[in-house]
């Protein structure tokens, strides 16, 4: 995008628009009032996957809920216009989701930032944060702790918006016990497609809140999120165990999860090579001792770890240490492969921040991420374990490869996030992670780009011999997601046309395209 604009108020940059030619979408000039639409930024177009750049026709700034209605309900009421419209959180999507080429990103991170706590602790009510979707989960998790409180459903990762990880479910390890983020809401407040102002829960306007949970951004903008919050715990025993088998890792990774009341995070990892093993352990302060042999580029020999945590809730009648030792007593990992730390909740809640410290250190952090992730039903939890090892070669691949279980009915089935379709008697389901990095300096364009093809490839292959699910995930035409919908799709389309009836959100996700420009 060449153009660049050097006007602040939006009528005179609709004017531009008007008149210059690239803009041909905008058919006619519309009044936004007092609206300040910004150039173009850098960080408007892109984001950490570094895959994919597109560059909007101006960038949104909203300092309050009411700029974004006031864009909204201007643009909805134009029905020539196809300006489209991306909410960007922290931009970290990996395919550009939150871009809009040619249209307008709205900053989130811009809304002023509101986190209000409300402590019901001892009154047995729910206690809850009421929060501007901008903010970073790393900053809710500062204020909330103020209290003595915390939420309770995370992402690994704590530089992301609420308002980004609750468009898709926001999972950790604290998934398979409370569901993911969007299962820990209990209000939104939300602008529409068409510049409505609504506020949304399960039991007010609740067909926008289930659209908008896990609604990839399609259905309104969240401007704010009331999120559950329990005691937070001071510290918490952090346990890393290594398996040379997988049906092992698997079934322990599954009694683990069968524990709620004694265990309270689970994931769990691929052991490639040495820099997978090291990369892993740059956040976790203990010294693992474990020097396995990987075998040879033939004949590799890959492990396992799984990584729990134990909250010490400091009441008397728990011993942290105790509760460990029944569990690990319980587990068949390798044997002396059982490492134990104790670490404050918030480092370990914190504790990617590490590893993102050491990449940026070495230059690997601003690369290439094609990153893949899935979630497979348990009964082809193996042959998806196969495939992936035809797909990724251990000996050079960089990154790291998560695989831990989720519990499908901490799942509510009307928000929007899509699961694997399984029988009602599988409990379980897994999501793997192929978290992999590519530097421009060893990839260049058409490496990342057979890297894509062969992903794309896998993907499909994962799904339709299994029935795997991509999470978070690209798909590369409406074709493509309507499969990937399935059997949802008629209800996500009915959404759309009801919260967004003039397709102006989302473009960055690639869903839909106005039927009213389809042929155009
Ligand atoms: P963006 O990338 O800015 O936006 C994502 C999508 O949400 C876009 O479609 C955008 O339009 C939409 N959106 C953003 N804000 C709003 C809003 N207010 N209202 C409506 N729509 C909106 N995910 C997990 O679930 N678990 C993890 O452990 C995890 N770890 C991660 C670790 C790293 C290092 C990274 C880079 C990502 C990780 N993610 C994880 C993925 C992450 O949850 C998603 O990429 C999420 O979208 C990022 O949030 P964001 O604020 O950057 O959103």
């Amino acid at each position: 995008m060449e153009f660049i604009f050097l006007c602040s108020r939006v009528n005179v940059l609709i004017l531009l628009l008007t008149l210059c030619s690239p803009y041909k979408f905008i058919q006619s000039p519309m009044d936004f009032g007092p609206l300040n639409l910004l150039q173009t930024t850098y960080e408007s177009s892109r984001d950490f996957g570094r895959i994919v750049f597109n560059t909007p026709a101006a960038v949104l700034r909203p300092q309050s809920k009411t700029d974004i209605s006031l864009l909204l309900s201007s643009l909805s009421a134009s029905s020539l216009s196809r300006v489209t419209v991306s909410a960007r959180g922290a931009g970290h999507s990996i395919h550009g989701q939150a871009q809009a080429v040619d249209g307008i990103v709205v900053e989130m991170e811009s809304l002023p930032l509101e986190m209000d706590i409300h402590n019901r602790e001892g009154k047995n009510e729910i206690s809850f944060m009421d929060v501007s979707s901008g903010a970073l989960w790393i900053e809710v998790l500062k204020e909330s702790l103020k209290f003595g409180l915390a939420p309770r459903s995370w992402t690994d990762y704590l530089h992301l918006t609420v308002g980004g990880t609750l468009s898709n479910a926001g999972i950790s390890g604290q998934t398979f016990k409370f569901g993911p983020q969007i299962s820990n809401v209990l209000q939104l407040e939300v602008v529409t497609g068409q510049g409505e102002f609504v506020t949304c829960s399960r039991s007010e306007n609740s067909e926008l809140f289930y659209s908008v949970l896990g609604g990839l951004g399609q259905f309104g903008i969240i401007t704010k999120a009331r999120i559950i919050l329990q005691k937070a715990p001071e510290k918490v025993k952090w346990i890393r165990a290594f398996y040379n088998d997988f049906d092992t890792f698997t079934k322990d990774q599954e009694l683990l999860v069968s524990m709620p009341d004694s265990v309270d995070y689970v994931e769990g990892f691929k052991v490639l090579n040495e820099q997978s093993l090291h990369s892993s352990s740059v956040g976790f302060p203990g010294n693992i001792g474990f020097l396995p042999d990987f075998g040879t580029k033939e004949k590799p020999k890959v492990y396992f770890c799984i990584e729990f945590a134990v909250h010490d809730y400091q009441l008397e009648h728990i011993n942290v240490d105790e509760v460990v030792r029944d569990i690990s007593r319980q587990m068949s990992c390798m044997q002396a492969q059982f490492y134990s730390v104790e670490v404050s909740y918030f480092d370990f809640l914190d504790r990617v921040s590490m590893e993102e410290i050491s990449l940026r250190k070495k230059g690997l952090w601003d690369v290439h991420h094609p990153w893949l992730n899935m979630f497979v039903p348990k009964s082809g939890i193996v042959e998806f374990k196969e495939l992936l090892m035809e797909y990724i070669s251990p000996d050079d691949f960089m990154g790291l490869i998560l695989i831990y279980p989720l519990l499908r009915d901490k799942w509510d089935g009307n928000m929007s996030a899509v699961l694997p379709e399984v029988g009602s008697t599988d409990r379980f389901m897994y999501v793997v992670g192929v978290l992999q990095s590519a530097s421009p300096d060893t990839c260049n364009h058409h490496c990342l780009h057979n890297l894509l093809q062969h992903q794309r490839l896998f993907a499909q292959t994962a799904c339709d011999r299994i029935g795997a699910k991509q999470y978070l995930g690209h798909q590369p035409s409406p074709f493509h997601w309507r499969q990937h919908f399935s059997q949802r799709w008629d209800r996500f389309a009915r959404r759309k046309s009801q919260f967004d009836r003039n397709y102006i959100l989302g473009p960055g996700q690639g869903i839909f395209t106005n039927p009213q420009f389809a042929s155009s």
